[in-house]
């Protein structure tokens, strides 16, 4: 499976992944899933917000375990981030068959449409839409950068757009999900455990600020007369990381667009997006707040005007106590010893339905922490520690 999967998307010269959502690279994943859920007699549908599922049993049953991931990537993303889990869940299923158990309630292997929001900005689409967490009208105003908006794309993909927004049908199916996961730290590598459980999601926001200052010629305008947008934004990334380190948080820069963009042209835009998170609420509005005050300051002392507008927003996801248990019990007995719990503060899928369904993730030991990146690894003996963990709690979830 990872082998069929490795060439999908990826950039021969970065090494990296670009798997994003409703693009040919993201139809061939879809055809992958399909391919996978059919050679195992699977019942494959994609539900109106393009997300796949392939079930095993009744899927109107209300109590289904349900498995899986995403399949699209950051710009430039590693291979496990998402299709972890995905092949994670066909490898249990074929381990849960080999074993000869009989399942007592319906299973279904998920791959989410758009989780990283690399094309429109706005990570967890499939699930927040399903959700009802993005509507309809909001979905409807999100654009790529070539001005494609995700209605169009989705009409390019052969998916209607009409139909999409909130599925509590589609929830109502669901018993429990359980997300396998790459490790996006280095926690588990430091404990010495090849799978770890989440305890909860971090919360995490992106900001755009835009910088506006005046477009002029880098080799006649005299210093003094500049309003030049690119300096206080500068200086915001350096208060960025100031205020992070001071709050033990993360904050992030790593997104910006310049105009004119011009070597010889002094900005008249500066526009660069904050990705900010914290292991609560408090020390993340203090980080943010302690960024955006540093921000104004120094606009306003290189003459440039600022706007901070906040574009999402995911408040912090305690994983539900009931469910981590039993995941802890299963895999303590299955394993024999005691399961690391984490938190984490990368967002996923099954943060985003864990207001709606129970939902638990695992997560599997990355030795350096790289995510986001060609770097991103995982060990084969720990990727086959996760399919045997997630089987485990697989059987006891749809077995017993
Ligand atoms: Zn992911």
């Amino acid at each position: 499976m990872w082998r069929s999967l490795h060439g999908i998307g990826r950039n021969a010269d970065s090494g990296g992944y670009r798997r994003y959502a409703w693009t040919p690279a993201d139809a061939d994943c879809r055809l992958w899933f399909r391919m996978q859920a059919e050679a195992r007699r699977l019942d494959v549908e994609t539900d109106r917000n393009g997300n796949q599922w392939a079930w095993l049993g009744d899927p109107t049953a209300g109590d289904a375990v349900v498995t899986g991931s995403h399949l699209d990537s950051v710009p430039d993303g590693g291979a496990f981030d998402g299709p972890l889990g995905v092949v994670s869940a066909f490898a249990a299923l074929d381990e849960l068959r080999a074993r000869g158990v009989s399942f007592k309630r319906p299973l279904a292997i998920v791959n989410f449409g758009d989780e990283e929001g690399a094309r429109f900005g706005l990570a967890c689409v499939g699930s927040r839409l399903t959700s009802g967490q993005l509507t309809k009208e909001k979905a409807f105003e999100l654009r790529d950068a070539d001005g494609i908006s995700l209605p169009q794309a989705m009409e390019a993909a052969g998916y209607d757009p009409e139909a999409i927004g909130h599925d509590p049908e589609r929830l109502a199916r669901i018993g429990a999900f359980v997300e396998l996961h790459v490790e996006q730290g280095r926690a588990l590598d430091l404990s010495g455990d090849p799978v770890g459980i989440a305890s909860a999601i971090w919360p995490h926001g992106r900001w755009r600020y835009d910088f506006h200052g005046e477009a002029n010629h880098a080799g006649t305008t005299r210093l003094v007369d500049r309003r030049d947008p690119m300096l206080p934004y500068a200086e915001t990334v350096l208060a960025a990381r100031r205020e992070a380190e001071l709050a033990g948080a993360v904050a992030t820069f790593g997104k910006i667009a310049v105009e004119p963009n011009g070597v010889n042209a002094i900005p008249s835009l500066v526009r660069g997006w904050l990705d900010a998170r914290a292991a609560d609420q408090e020390s993340l509005d203090a980080v943010v707040a302690g960024i955006e005050a540093a921000a104004r300051d120094h606009a306003v002392r290189r003459g440039v005007d600022l706007a901070v507008v906040r574009e999402s927003f995911t408040p912090v996801v305690e994983f539900g106590h009931a469910l981590r248990e039993e995941l802890s019990r299963l895999l303590a007995d299955s394993t024999g010893t005691k399961v690391p719990v984490l938190g984490t503060g990368a967002g996923h899928d099954a943060g985003i339905l864990s207001a709606s369904i129970p939902t638990a993730m695992l997560f599997v030991r990355n030795p350096t922490g790289v995510s986001h990146s060609p770097a991103e690894f995982a060990a084969e003996d720990d990727c086959v520690a996760g399919v045997h963990a997630l089987a485990d709690v697989l059987e006891g979830l749809a077995c017993r």
